[in-house]
Formats: structure tokens, C-alpha cells, sequence
């Protein structure tokens, strides 16, 4: 049956209600004291306060759809089927409640059960840890044949230290013809990288404690920490080929279809990812600035700024030109109104927010793709096929191209850039900041906040380390 996502993610939500769990609102994609955190990432994320003991939750039992952010699925976004930068994780929690005899047997009824999401179970298959022999004998309990569950060694969520344990994943086998590997390719079986299986719930069974000392000892209160990515659900219903066809993306790929110079989504393979970061990256930004998140030089803003820069380019390609992203806003927050207020009803300040900067990218990017597309063609007719690192820092530099844009635009073209030769510079341009202080020093300019001044007028570019650092970070928690 087509369910609309509105209708999935409310029976997620009603079902786990319906097993005495509290819902708990999505809350912003900005963490809130946690500096280990560049984004709010699952939904587990925004609980962190309910796992580590420091908040007693007046329910264990706590459902969510949660907004996430992934930086590190930036380049994956137009290219794999199921991969956002901004989606929605829904999950049941359970904090020293019920355990594995609980959330196994409920996650198969949401999924199989005809009052619910009634999936063909045929279609259905189960990772375990191989240690975990435990889970394997209730899913088999549970009703799943044991030619639907598979050992993965790599299903075991483990951040170093504190909470870890064995996971069980659920696969969705959207068909033969998704394969896209070899069918004798080793990575062809649930859980292995191909389109075929399609990952849609991770439920983690946290029963350890990783000590200091490297062992594992039994938690006393085992929990229950699950997340199913509602955009995937929604595509399985909705007879998606992508995550994309279905009505949480396609009425932004209208309007930059509008928008355009005629393409069409599914012209080609090569204009159809650009609709793809456009649809998705529109919606990051989106929420991200409506969560008072604003694009700069680092951290956050680097990510939203590097997202924004991104999809601008993808819109060049289809023929977009001047500021469209702004009118996209709207868009997304008609689509996301029923659970998202809020976004529709902030639309003027984000349009506002994202129309200068994209106005102000906009001022050098015809002179910078002319740079690179120069860049390219030269370096096309050398004996070389690397890119060389003064010159991309000189579009990032100047032309506001963040490394990672003319990485992707090189990758397109089969060339590789220098990315030592780019750090040598960005570091060079430091070094003639510091000296730039000190002359200011030596010229006797007292005033502390004057020599700020100074240095702050000499644009010193992106921050690349904070970026990595958060990056890192998001990696780290990302279970
Ligand atoms: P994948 O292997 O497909 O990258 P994952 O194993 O990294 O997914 P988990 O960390 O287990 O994902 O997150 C739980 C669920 O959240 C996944 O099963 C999937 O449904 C969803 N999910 C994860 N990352 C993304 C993403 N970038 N875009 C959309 N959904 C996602
Ligand atoms: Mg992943
Ligand atoms: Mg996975
Ligand atoms: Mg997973």
C-alpha cells in the first residue's frame, strides 16, 4: 500500500506508543552541550543525557523521529540510492527497560505485521553479530527463517569506551535489478556494500561497558538504542527507485526543474545527480539555518557554507543561473510542514539568510569556473592529471571554491588535485598572517583591538583542521 511519509513516520511513532514509549519531539540539529558533536547525527544523539546516567528519564521507553545531519555522507549524496546529508531517524529506545526478547519480536511486528507496515517478510533479511547467538535464536523465535539471517563480524557498535554492544540490521531486497555489482561479487548479500539490500534499521543492543582496561563487562541495565532512516522506509512504499522519487524530494526537483533550462529529472544519469544535491542540500541548508545554524569560514557554518557552495555549482550545471537555493526554502517547508512547523513558519529569515550567500558566491563563481575549467583543459593536454595545489587554493582563495568542490570537479574529469601542495599554501597564507600581526605590533599599534582588525580584514580562508577535527568527531559517534 502507498503510504505517504507523513503517515510513516506517525505510525513509527504511534506503534512504539502503542508499546508504552514516550515520544520525544525531533529537537535541533545543533547539539546542545555537547562539544563532541558538530551535529546532532541520530536519534540516539539528543538521549545521550538518558544512556550516560546523568538524566533519569520519567519513561524508559522513548520514541523519536529525529532531524540528523552526516557530514561524512557529503560525497555519497546523488551517488548512492539511500545516502542524505539531512534525514530523519526514527528509533525506539529503551533505557535499562526492555531488552532484545522486547525490541526484537516489536521491530518485526512494525515491519511485517498487516495493521502496520505489513512489508512481505520474503523481502526481509537480518544481520547479527556472530557472537551474538542470543539475538539469532529470537529472530528465528521471532518468525525469520534462518536463510534470512546473516553473521556480519562488523555488527558490533563500539565507540572506545562506555556503552557498546552487538547489533542486528534490517535489510530490505529491493530486487534483482538494483544489483549493482557482479552477482558473484562477495559484498552481494545483505549487509554487504551493494544497492540491492537496502539497510533500513540498525537496532543496537548496548549490554557492555568497554572499561579503560579494554574488556567488555555486562551492564547491569542493558539498553535498547535503535534508528530507521525514514527516507529509505518511504521509498520502499512509495516503489522508489531512489530515495529521491518519493514526496519528500521530488516537489524540490520540480522547482529546479523550473528553475532550469529545460533538462529534466531522468534525462541522464550525470544531470539526474545534480538534481539529487540540489534537492538534498536545499533541504540541509534549510534546516540547518531554521536552527540558527549560519554559514562562516568553520565548524558548522563551514558545512552548511561548503553544502550551499555545492549545490550552486550542481545548479550551473543544469542551466540555473543567479540565486535559486532561496526558492527552494519554501518548498522544503511545505513538504516538511505537518511534522516541521517551524521551518515554514522561519522561511523569510532563511530565504534572507541564504539569498546573500548565495549572492555572495555568486559574485566570483562565473570567474572561478572559467578558472577552472581553463585549469582542467590545461591540464588535460599535459602529461600530468593532477591539479596543482597553488591553484586550487587559489579558487578557494579568491573565488570562494571549497577544496573539496575542486576535488569533485577534478574527480569528473579523471584528474586528482594536490592536496599537499594546497595545504603548503593555506599554511604559507597563515604564516603571512602571524607576520602580518606582528608587523602591526612592531609598528607600534597598541590598541589589541585594532591589530585584530588588521588580521581579521586579510581574509585567512577556511579553517580546514576545525572541519577535519569535527568531521572526525561526527565519524566517531556515528554508530
Ligand atoms: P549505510 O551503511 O547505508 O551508510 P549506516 O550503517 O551508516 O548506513 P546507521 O549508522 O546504522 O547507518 O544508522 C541507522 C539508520 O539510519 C540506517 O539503517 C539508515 O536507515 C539511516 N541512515 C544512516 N545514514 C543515512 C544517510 N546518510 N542518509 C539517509 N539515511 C541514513
Ligand atoms: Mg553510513
Ligand atoms: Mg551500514
Ligand atoms: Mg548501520
Amino acid at each position: 500500500k502507498e503510504l505517504s511519509s507523513a503517515e510513516i513516520r506517525s505510525m513509527f511513532l504511534k506503534f512504539f506508543e502503542s508499546k508504552g514509549h514516550s515520544i520525544e519531539p525531533s529537537k535541533s540539529l545543533v547539539p546542545v552541550d555537547d562539544p563532541t558533536l558538530l551535529w546532532i547525527n541520530s536519534g540516539v544523539a539528543t538521549l545521550k543525557k538518558y544512556f550516560d546516567g546523568s538524566v533519569v528519564p520519567n519513561n524508559r521507553r522513548i520514541t523519536n523521529a529525529q532531524k540528523s545531519i552526516r557530514t561524512n555522507d557529503i560525497e555519497n549524496v546523488g551517488h548512492t540510492a539511500r545516502h542524505h546529508t539531512l534525514f530523519e531517524m526514527m528509533g525506539n529506545f529503551s533505557i535499562g527497560d526492555y531488552f532484545k526478547e522486547d525490541a526484537i519480536p516489536w521491530a518485526w511486528e512494525l515491519l511485517t505485521s498487516p495493521e502496520w507496515y505489513a512489508m512481505d517478510p520474503e523481502k526481509l533479511y537480518i544481520t547479527v553479530y556472530p557472537e551474538d547467538t542470543e539475538a539469532k535464536e529470537i529472530w528465528l523465535k521471532t518468525g525469520v527463517p534462518a536463510s534470512h539471517i546473516f553473521d556480519v563480524a562488523d555488527n558490533f557498535w563500539d565507540i572506545g569506551q562506555g556503552p557498546s554492544g552487538p547489533d542486528s540490521e534490517i535489510f530490505y531486497d529491493r530486487g534483482e535489478e538494483f544489483l549493482d555489482i557482479p552477482a558473484d561479487d562477495p559484498e552481494n548479500y545483505p549487509g554487504g556494500e551493494n544497492e540491492r539490500y537496502l539497510e533500513i534499521w540498525n537496532i543496537v543492543f548496548s549490554q557492555f561497558n568497554h572499561t579503560p582496561e579494554n574488556t567488555y563487562e555486562e551492564l547491569p541495565h542493558k539498553n535498547i538504542d535503535t534508528g530507521m532512516g525514514l527516507e529509505r522506509v518511504v521509498s520502499v512504499f512509495q516503489n522508489a527507485k531512489t530515495n529521491f522519487e518519493t514526496d519528500l524530494f521530488m516537489p524540490i526537483i520540480k522547482k529546479a526543474e523550473e528553475l532550469g533550462d529545460g533538462v529534466k529529472y531522468g534525462d541522464s544519469p550525470i544531470t539526474d545527480i545534480s538534481f539529487k544535491v540540489i534537492a538534498d542540500h536545499a533541504r540541509a541548508v534549510t534546516f540547518a539555518i531554521s536552527d540558527s545554524a549560519l554559514p562562516s569560514n568553520e565548524g558548522r557554518g563551514y558545512v552548511i557554507r561548503r553544502l550551499l557552495r555545492r549545490a550552486v555549482l550542481h545548479g550551473r550545471k543544469l542551466g540555473i543561473n543567479g540565486a535559486f537555493l532561496t526558492q527552494l526554502v519554501p518548498v522544503v517547508g511545505h513538504i516538511m510542514e505537518s511534522y516541521y512547523p517551524e521551518v515554514l513558519a522561519n522561511a523569510e529569515y532563511i530565504e534572507s539568510v541564504v539569498l546573500a550567500e548565495e549572492k555572495r558566491f555568486n559574485e566570483t563563481l562565473s570567474d572561478g569556473l572559467k578558472m577552472l575549467n581553463d585549469v582542467i583543459a590545461n591540464v588535460k593536454s599535459s602529461d600530468s592529471d593532477v591539479i596543482a595545489g597553488k591553484v586550487a587554493f587559489k579558487l578557494y582563495d579568491t573565488y570562494g571554491f571549497p577544496y573539496e568542490l575542486t576535488e569533485e570537479y577534478a574527480d569528473d574529469e579523471g584528474l586528482k588535485v594536490d592536496r599537499a601542495g594546497f595545504d603548503a599554501e593555506m599554511q604559507a597564507q597563515r604564516e603571512r598572517a602571524r607576520a602580518a600581526r606582528s608587523d602591526a605590533k612592531s609598528m607600534g599599534v597598541q590598541n589589541p583591538l585594532l591589530t585584530d582588525l588588521h588580521t581579521e580584514s586579510k581574509y585567512v580562508g577556511w579553517t580546514t583542521e576545525i572541519v577535519e577535527d569535527a568531521q572526525l568527531a561526527d565519524i566517531i559517534v556515528d554508530n
